[in-house]
């Protein structure tokens, strides 16, 4: 397992679209294994094969609970709407106010090429849906909707909340 580089906003990888897996190889799995090591060095709940330079349809998702390995996924179905805070581990130290579907229900295949569903609410519904994005070039900063801001200040303020 190694760590890899994130790219980072500006990088224009993260504008391609993705290609589908057709086979998991022994590369494929590494990189999976290297994704997750990425994800969790860097403290996040999902990371996409592009945001690591690999233009390949594979998404990691770990909120806490259960790590998810999705080789091209397919939304099959949205519902319901939640506003709240989101971060990529490409665009760093920032955050932006997001409209997301409240629950979302996707296909994919995992690391035996075996056909699964995987459906989530909430947070794990934001994060299918913002590594989704990644997979096809796209980044939550065109979906914030009134800008970035700096988690610093965001942090700031939740102190003064609690005082
Ligand atoms: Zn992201």
């Amino acid at each position: 397992m190694a760590l890899r580089q994130i790219r980072e906003i500006g990088d224009e990888i993260l504008q391609k679209k993705c290609r589908e897996v057709k086979e998991v190889t022994p590369r494929v799995k590494e990189l999976i294994d290297d994704m997750f090591e990425t994800l969790y060095e860097a403290d996040g709940v999902g990371l996409a094969a592009p945001q690591i330079g690999i233009l390949k349809r594979i998404i990691v998702i770990d909120i806490g609970e259960d790590p998810h390995v999705l080789i091209n996924p397919v939304l099959l179905e949205t519902s319901g709407e939640q506003r709240g805070n989101e971060g990529c581990l490409s665009v760093p130290g920032k955050y932006g106010v997001v409209t997301r579907p409240n629950y979302a229900r996707v296909s994919y295949y995992d690391e035996n090429m075996e056909q699964k569903e995987l459906e989530g609410t909430e947070l794990l519904a934001r994060a299918i849906c913002h590594e989704l994005d990644h997979l096809d070039g796209k980044l939550y900063v065109d979906l914030a909707e009134d800008g970035l801001h700096d988690v610093e200040e965001m942090e700031a303020v939740t102190e003064e909340e609690s005082e």
